[in-house]
C-alpha cells in the first residue's frame, strides 16, 4: 500500500511503517554515538511507544544495555487502515533491540487497568526477576476507573477565561483563543487521569509482589513552562494534575522503603499530546526558532539522553527535588526572546519569528512522514508485527 499522511486537526490518522522505523533508527543512532552509561539493567516503561517514553526506552536500552518491558496503548493495522505510529515505533524498537541481543517485550493494553498491571508483573517475575527502574510516561485523554466509570482530562484554566494568541498551523495564521475555566469536577477528573494515583498504583503492585529491586528508581514527567503558558498549563487543570504527580513522587519515596521517585521536568516539544494544547503550539514554534538559533534545541532523544546520562546520575535537582531538563528552555535570554517575538508576532512576520516549518517537520515525522531517505512512492506492507505481541 502507498501510505499518505491524512491530517485532521492536530492528529494524523495514518502512519508510515518505514518512516516510523527510520525515526526510531535515528534515535538509536544518536544514542549509540554517545558514551555508554552504567544505568539500570531492567526497566519498565509505562507509555513506551511515542514521545518521551519511547525516547527513554531507546536511551536506556541502547545506552545502558537495559532489558525493557514497555506498556502502550496502540492500534495494529487492520485491512487498509495503517497501524498507529506508536505501534510501528515499537515494532522497529523491538527489531533493533533483539538484533542487538537486548531483551524487549511490550504489552499493548490499558495501563490504568488492574489486568495490564498484573500482566506486566507476571512478565517481570518470569523474565526479569525484578526491575531497577520504572519510567511512567503516560499521556492519556481519559481513564477507565476500576468500576467502569470513564473520566476525561481537560485542558482548561482553573480561574477565569484566558485569552491569548494562538496559531492556526494549517492556515499559518495567528488567531486568538479563549480558554475557559474547568469546573471542580473537571479538575478532579483531570487529576485522576494525569495525576499520580495510577503511578502509585503501579509502584504499590510491583512492591507488594517483591518486583522492585533494592534502590529502585521511578520517574514521571512533567512540564512547568514560562508565565506565558501558566494560566492554561501550570495554573490550569493539567497543572493541578502535575502538582498531584509531584506530591505523589514524595509519597512514593516516603512510603516505599528503598524506592526513590523523581519528577523530570522536560522541555516543551511537539508530541501527539502537546499538539492538542491551546496556545502551546505557538509557544513551541517560537521557542524552536529561538533555541535553534542559539544552538540549544533538543528533541525527545537528546532530552532523555541528558536525563539518564547526566542529570539523574548526578542527582542534579532544583530546590523542590525535581530534575530540570527544561533548564535550557527556561534560560532568561531564551525566554526574553520568546516573549519579544510573542508580542510582535503577526500573520506577516510569522515565518520570521516562529519556526512553523520546524513544527510541521516534527509533526509529520512523529507519524513517519517527511523523513529523508524514505521512498514514499513505494508500496509498503502496513501489517507489521510487534515481535513480542
Ligand atoms: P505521547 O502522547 O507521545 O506518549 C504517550 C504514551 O502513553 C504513548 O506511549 C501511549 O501509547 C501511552 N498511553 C496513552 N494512554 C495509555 C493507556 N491508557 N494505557 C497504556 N498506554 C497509554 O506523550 P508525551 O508528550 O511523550 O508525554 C509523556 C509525558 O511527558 C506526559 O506526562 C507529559 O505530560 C510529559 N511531558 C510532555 C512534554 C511535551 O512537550 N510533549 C513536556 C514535558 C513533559
Amino acid at each position: 500500500m502507498i501510505v499518505e499522511p491524512k491530517v485532521r486537526g492536530f492528529i494524523c490518522t495514518t502512519a508510515h511503517p518505514v518512516g516510523c522505523r527510520e525515526n526510531v533508527r535515528r534515535q538509536i543512532e544518536y544514542v549509540r554515538k554517545k558514551a555508554r552509561t552504567g544505568g539500570p539493567k531492567r526497566v519498565l516503561v509505562v507509555g513506551s511507544s511515542t514521545g518521551y517514553g519511547l525516547a527513554s526506552r531507546i536511551e536506556l536500552a541502547f545506552s545502558s544495555g537495559a532489558a525493557t518491558l514497555g506498556v502502550m496503548f496502540e492500534r495494529p493495522a487492520s485491512g487498509k487502515r495503517t497501524a498507529s505510529a506508536g505501534w510501528y515505533n515499537t515494532a522497529a524498537f523491538e527489531e533493533f533491540a533483539h538484533a542487538d541481543g537486548l531483551y524487549a517485550k511490550t504489552i499493548n493494553g490499558d495501563a490504568f487497568s488492574r489486568e495490564v498491571k498484573e500482566q506486566a508483573a507476571a512478565v517481570i517475575a518470569e523474565d526479569m526477576g525484578q526491575v531497577d527502574m520504572v519510567v511512567y510516561s503516560l499521556a492519556a485523554p481519559r481513564r477507565t476507573l476500576a468500576d467502569g466509570t470513564k473520566v476525561s482530562s481537560v485542558l482548561k484554566t482553573t480561574g477565569e477565561d484566558y485569552t491569548n494568541k494562538n496559531i492556526d498551523l494549517a492556515a499559518r495564521k495567528i488567531t486568538e483563543v479563549t480558554v475557559t475555566p474547568a469546573t471542580e469536577q473537571e479538575i478532579a477528573d483531570t487529576v485522576k487521569v494525569m495525576g499520580g494515583e495510577d503511578w502509585k498504583d503501579w509502584i504499590s503492585l510491583l512492591s507488594e509482589k517483591g518486583l522492585l529491586a533494592p534502590d529502585a528508581v521511578t520517574l514521571a514527567y512533567s512540564y512547568l513552562g514560562p508565565e506565558l503558558t501558566h494560566p492554561m498549563y501550570m495554573d490550569g487543570s493539567i497543572g493541578r494534575a502535575k502538582e498531584h504527580l509531584f506530591q505523589t513522587s514524595r509519597e512514593i519515596t516516603q512510603e516505599f522503603p528503598g524506592v526513590a521517585a523523581y519528577i523530570s521536568v522536560n522541555k516543551a516539544l511537539v508530541t501527539q499530546s502537546s499538539a492538542a494544547i491551546p496556545i502551546v503550539p505557538l509557544y513551541i514554534s517560537i521557542l524552536y526558532r529561538v533555541m535553534k538559533e542559539k544552538g540549544t534545541h533538543e528533541g525527545c532523544i537528546e532530552q532523555m539522553h541528558r536525563l539518564f546520562a547526566e542529570k539523574l546520575p548526578a542527582l542534579q535537582t532544583d530546590e523542590r527535588g525535581m530534575l530540570r531538563l527544561d533548564d535550557w528552555e527556561m534560560e532568561p535570554d531564551v525566554q526574553e526572546a520568546v516573549l519579544r517575538a510573542w508580542n510582535e508576532i503577526t500573520d506577516e512576520n510569522l515565518g520570521e519569528l516562529a519556526d512553523v516549518d520546524g513544527y510541521w517537520e516534527d509533526f509529520y515525522q512523529m507519524f513517519g512522514f517527511r523523513m529523508d531517505g524514505v521512498d514514499y512512492a513505494a508500496d509498503v506492507e502496513v501489517n507489521v508485527p510487534v515481535e513480542s505481541i
